[in-house]
């Protein structure tokens, strides 16, 4: 199995080397260069345990790295979920079940992939007997999420950049108080695209990047796509048989993350219903779905942060399938759209639908679904409560706990949401690295600790 780029001008890559750069060198994004069928796989799947499920899978897509090894390695991946399913599956009503993605260290979707990803880092190393440097810009939740699957990990140092007093406060002392000496949680003056900008000029220095042995944590990695697949056949495997065949899962989102792993499940043969896109009042993704315009507006900071996104970066991926894997037309397509020019795009999927949400409706969400189904969702989840499909059963993924928003939760419920982890955190010290948002600064820090 090998791993091409959507823009056609970069060698096909392994998958450990697809993971390892991230990006391909021509600016696109790796896929399956052949997307294998599970089809035939499921009923064999049925029985399973969250982690064999994902090794099962995984080997399909890596089978360089031996399927017990990938045994060990989900079951240690998923391992610090504090749910024996890892992804539980609840039913709300008759026609809604929610998809818990948030029994993770972090308590947000992300740990799903980033779990697994540290141990990939960690392999690498190993196998290459050369120490990691892993660098990235947050603005809240892929920092914390990288950063608890790369604490302790040996050979691998972490650095992880966000806007100064612009994170959420538990969001940061995820990151900054988890004691461990090689994670390092730098806070720099301006906005998150400040602490974005610092690190792309990092990696855009190539003398740099091989002396430290530098790697990308971000959001288009295909580990991450793939890491993320596995809980949509997990789903549609514990759903009653006669709702599996039309389920519509229902998918808060803003790079086009999580619901382009579901998307992909379907292209493998998971013979599921349909996707419903939902955003919060960034909805770059809802008007492309509903009018094929694809344009980039500005962003406006909502009640669900993680989602307040305007160039959705995995629909590169969608994009490619969209125009039949014409390499030629995604590159030009790519640099029209990054040009902010208006793009037009056929629409050729019915699999899609859209919804978007502004503020004001999240808050009475939260509020409506407490008081029908003494239930509590967290801001970005409820972006998928509206538009409910009538006539089919909805999974709803749920993508962080309800006590990490703990001051919209509670204006809405009355009672605040808690987590123990969250609680331990309060007291713990804060460990911060503050710098200036240049290069130099954070190079000369990056090398002073690699050494
Ligand atoms: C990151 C995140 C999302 C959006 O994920 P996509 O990659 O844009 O699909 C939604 N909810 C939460 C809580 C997140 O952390």
């Amino acid at each position: 199995m090998l791993y091409i780029s959507t823009r056609g001008q970069t060698r096909p890559h392994t998958f450990s080397e697809a993971v390892e750069v991230g990006l391909a060198k021509d600016g696109g994004l790796f896929l399956p260069e052949k997307l294998p069928s599970i089809a035939g796989k499921l009923e064999g799947w049925a029985a399973l345990s969250y982690p064999q499920l994902a090794a099962e899978f995984l080997t399909l897509f890596a089978p360089e790295i031996p399927n017990q090894e990938w045994h060990s390695l989900t079951a240690q991946a998923y391992s610090r979920f504090d749910s024996p399913e890892v992804a539980p599956l609840k039913k709300i009503n008759d026609k809604t079940y929610v998809l818990e993605l948030w029994h993770g260290p972090t308590l947000a979707f992300k740990d799903f992939a980033l779990q697994l990803l540290g141990l990939l880092y960690k392999r690498q190393v190993k196998l290459k007997g050369k120490k990691l440097a892993v660098l990235g810009a947050t603005s809240g939740d892929t920092g914390s999420a990288a950063i608890h699957g790369c604490m302790g990990q040996e050979g691998i140092e972490i650095f992880i950049l966000y806007p100064d007093g612009r994170v959420a406060p538990l969001q940061e002392r995820q990151m900054a108080c988890t004691g461990a000496a090689n994670v390092h949680a730098i806070p720099v003056p301006g906005t998150f695209d400040d602490a974005q900008r610092v690190v792309k000029e990092c990696f855009g220095d190539h003398e740099f990047v091989g002396e430290v042995n530098l790697s990308a944590v971000n959001s288009i990695n295909i580990a991450r796509v793939l890491a993320q697949c596995v809980y949509y056949v997990w789903a549609w495997l514990k759903l009653p048989e006669e709702a599996r065949a039309t389920v519509e899962f229902v998918v808060p989102t803003g790079n086009f993350g999580n619901v382009m792993a579901g998307w992909l499940c379907q292209q493998m043969g998971l013979p599921c219903g349909s996707f419903r896109v939902a955003t919060n009042q960034n909805d770059i993704l809802h008007r492309f779905f509903t009018t094929g315009d694809y344009q980039q507006g500005d962003v406006k900071p909502s009640h669900a942060p993680s989602m307040d996104i305007q160039a959705a970066s995995n629909f590169e991926r969608y994009l490619y399938y969209m125009l039949g894997g014409d390499q030629n037309r995604v590159r030009e397509t790519m640099v029209r759209m990054k040009s902010g020019a208006r793009v037009t795009l056929p629409r050729t999927q019915s699999s899609f639908r859209s919804t978007r949400m502004d503020d004001e409706t999240i808050a009475q969400v939260i509020a409506q679904v407490w008081k029908d189904w003494h239930y509590v969702i967290d801001p970005h989840t409820a972006c998928a409560f509206t538009g409910m499909a009538q006539d089919r059963v909805s999974v709803v993924l749920s993508t962080a706990s309800p006590a990490k928003f703990p001051e919209v939760v509670q204006a809405a419920t009355g009672s605040e949401p808690t987590h123990p982890s969250l609680e331990a955190l309060k007291s713990k010290p804060l460990q911060t690295y503050p710098l200036e948002a240049t290069a130099e600064a954070v190079k000369a820090f990056l090398r002073a600790k690699v050494r």
